[in-house]
Order: C-alpha cells, then structure tokens, then sequence
C-alpha cells in the first residue's frame, strides 16, 4: 500500500484520535453514549459558528444536503432570493433554490474575482428578496467573499442571510451571530476535521422564524425541520428520540474532532490557518506560479489555487506529484478548469504538510522541464512561517 498526504480541498487528512472514533463499538442511537455524544456536539456546534443563539441541525449526508435542506425550509415557491456568484457551488446554490420555486437573481464576477460591495447593493435596491446567499469560499476558485461586509449591507434590506461555509467553517474568521448571519452551514471532511458524510447547519432565531411562517409545505420529506427540530432538541436535553437513525460513529468522531478544535480555540485554530496558507502561497509565488484569486485579499485561507505555468500539462504535473507521495486537486471552475489545480490545507494540517506539498510540487514541476530555483518556494513558505 502507498502513502500519500491528502493536500485536496476535502476530504483533508484527519487526526488518527477521529479516525479512530469511527472504529468503536456502535452503539444504539438511544443509547446514552451516544445521546450524550450528540448532545455535547451539538452544543459545542454553537461555539465553532460563535452563534450562541442558534440551533444546531446534524444530517447524514453531504454539504449539497446542506444546501438542499437551507432551500428546501427557507424558500416558499414564488420567492425571491439574490446569490452573490463566486462559482461553482454558488452556481449549485442557485439551482437549489429555483428547484424549491424562488426566482434566482444573481450578481456575478469573473472566476477569480468577487462582485463587488456596490453591485450587491444595487441589486438589493433592485427588487424586494427574501435571503441572499453567499459562499464564503468558493472552493473552486478559492475566493474567499467579504461575508461580514455583505452581512451588513443586507440586513439593511432587511435579507435573510445564507452562508455556504462548506470551505470556510473552523478554519476562516467567521462570527455567525456578531456578523448578523441567518444560516451557515457547512460538511464534516473539510476544517471540521471528520471524514465525509455530516451536513451540518446552524439556524439563527430570523430564519426559525422564517421556517414557521411557511405556508406551504417543505418540498423535501428528508430535510424538512419540522421532522429535525425536536430531534436535535432532544437530543440536546439529553433524551432519546428517533426519525431517521443518525450516522452513530460519524457523530462519535464528531464528538473527537469537536473537542479538539475546541481545545485549540477558535481564535488559535483561525490564525494557524491563515498562517498555513501564507506558507503556502509565498512558497508558489516564489516558484514563479500565479494564483487563481485576482487580488490577494481575494485569496482564502483554506485551500490555495495555483495556476499551472507556461508549458507544464496539468494531469502530467498531477500525476508527477501524486508519484512524489502527495495528492492534490484539479481546477473545478467550467470557465478555466484546465488551467489551475488546487491545494487543500484545512483541518488539522501542519507546517509540515505545507511543506512536504511544496517540495513534492517542485519536484513534479522539475519533471515537466519547468525551469526555477529548486528549493526556493520551501525557503520562502519558511521564511513566510517564521514572520508570522
Ligand atoms: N459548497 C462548497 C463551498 C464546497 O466546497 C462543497 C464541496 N467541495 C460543497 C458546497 C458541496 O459539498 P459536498 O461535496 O460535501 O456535497
């Protein structure tokens, strides 16, 4: 069997304390292990998304389940909602929400760049909306979106705000109730740190309210709150209860990685990442490499997207670094997939793991006849490290 590091933009590599998780006994759903389990996780939910007063969902299934459950609960057919476009899984939030009837409108940028604070604006003054959806990283691009910002610019329109924080939640800056957001969720394999199969939501009191104003029926059997609610609130007063089983030791290893994060804090575990992704994007710009992102403020912190330089072929230069014992991601935007790939750095990376990623990448792009420095983008992802 080969080793290989996991450098994608999720799955990441997980702690061995969660993994392990999934390997004990599974227990009953009803048994108090468990409820006690879930119960502890879905309270320290609350300090991951810094919302205090929000309820916390926990579904089987992946972060579009996320996506589909915010739609399906949150939209009335007929209604309207804004998307600010930053790619691919903006895209795939948009066809969510006209699959639930509302009438999409969408400000858009070009793929690396953001629509800007004035163009949201207008549109808001455009037309009377119901939510207004951002993805605060767009994980095809890695454009990381001014969710605060915009936050602030909705509430005046008085907006429902949805936050896809698939790629963002544990490891960017994000204060769910200080900040004004309505819904964030996000998926368990990305800076949560267990492994693919959580969809997660955190529910703020505007868009409760919303829900139980409805008055049609959600869309969706599976996903609909009115069958979660009291199953997340018994849950959380330590009482059985059932609707559909909950995925025992995914929520086990959701206990683990909790604990962790909690244990390294919210503030630690946001600077670690941003200081991880300064590494490694110092370290590409120093190999000549330009970066998907048009502006560097654009740029998240979770996951860098480096273009390929002139004359190297993507899959060859993929291949190359996979042979050199890392795997890393294509380019996932339609517009300019063939272009850029990808490095996932969320979770519990290490400096190390940045490291091992560069010399594997300087080593792939040698073999493709690309000409640079050897060892200059380990030096500078050090050099950027150590002024942290
Ligand atoms: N939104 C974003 C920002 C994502 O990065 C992803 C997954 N890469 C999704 C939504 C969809 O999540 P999943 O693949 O777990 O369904």
């Amino acid at each position: 069997m080969k080793r290989t590091l996991l450098m994608i933009p999720g799955p990441v590599e997980f702690e061995p304390k969660v993994l392990a998780s999934l390997g004990e006994p599974t227990t009953s759903h009803l048994d108090s292990s468990f409820i006690e389990a879930f119960g502890r996780s879905l309270e320290q939910l609350r300090q991951v998304f810094e919302s205090p007063t929000g309820q916390p969902l926990v579904l089987a299934g992946s972060g579009t389940l996320a996506m589909d459950c915010a739609g399906a609960n949150l939209v009335e057919p007929g209604d309207k909602a804004l998307v600010v476009n930053t790619g691919y899984f903006s895209e795939r939030f948009a066809t969510i929400l006209q699959r639930y009837g509302a009438q999409v409108t969408q400000v858009t940028a070009p793929p690396g760049s953001r629509p800007c604070l004035d163009g949201i604006k207008s549109a808001l003054e455009s037309d009377s909306f119901k939510l207004l959806v951002v993805t605060h990283v767009d994980t095809s691009t890695g454009v990381l979106t001014n969710v605060q910002k915009i936050a602030a610019l909705a509430k005046r329109y008085g907006v429902l705000v949805v936050v896809d924080g698939v790629c963002s939640v544990a490891g960017e800056e994000l204060k769910m109730d200080a900040w004004n957001l309505d819904l964030v969720l996000t998926a368990s394999q990305k800076a949560i740190g267990v492994p693919p199969g959580l969809a997660l939501l955190m529910i703020g009191p505007h868009a409760l309210e919303a829900f139980h104003k409805r008055t049609t029926p959600v869309l969706n059997y599976y996903a609909d709150w009115t069958n979660w609610l009291p199953i997340m609130q018994a849950y959380e007063a330590r009482k059985p209860s059932y609707f559909g089983t909950p995925p025992v030791n995914l929520i086990f290893a959701l206990r683990t990685s909790l604990w962790q994060i909690l244990a390294e804090g919210m503030a630690g575990r946001i600077s670690r990442h941003l200081a991880i992704s300064r590494a490694c994007k110092a370290g590409i710009h120093a190999l000549g490499l330009a970066q998907v992102p048009s502006q560097p403020q654009f740029g998240a912190h979770t996951l860098t997207a480096p273009r390929y330089p002139q004359g190297v072929n993507g899959p060859d230069f993929l291949a190359r670094v996979h042979q050199a014992g890392v795997t890393l991601a294509g380019g996932l935007h339609p517009e300019i997939r063939g272009e850029y790939f990808r490095i996932g750095h969320m979770g519990a990376v290490t400096l190390a793991d940045v490291l091992v990623t560069l010399g594997a990448i300087e080593t792939a792009l040698t073999g493709c006849g690309y000409i640079f420095s050897p060892g200059s983008g380990l030096a500078a992802a050090q050099k950027a490290w150590s002024e942290k």
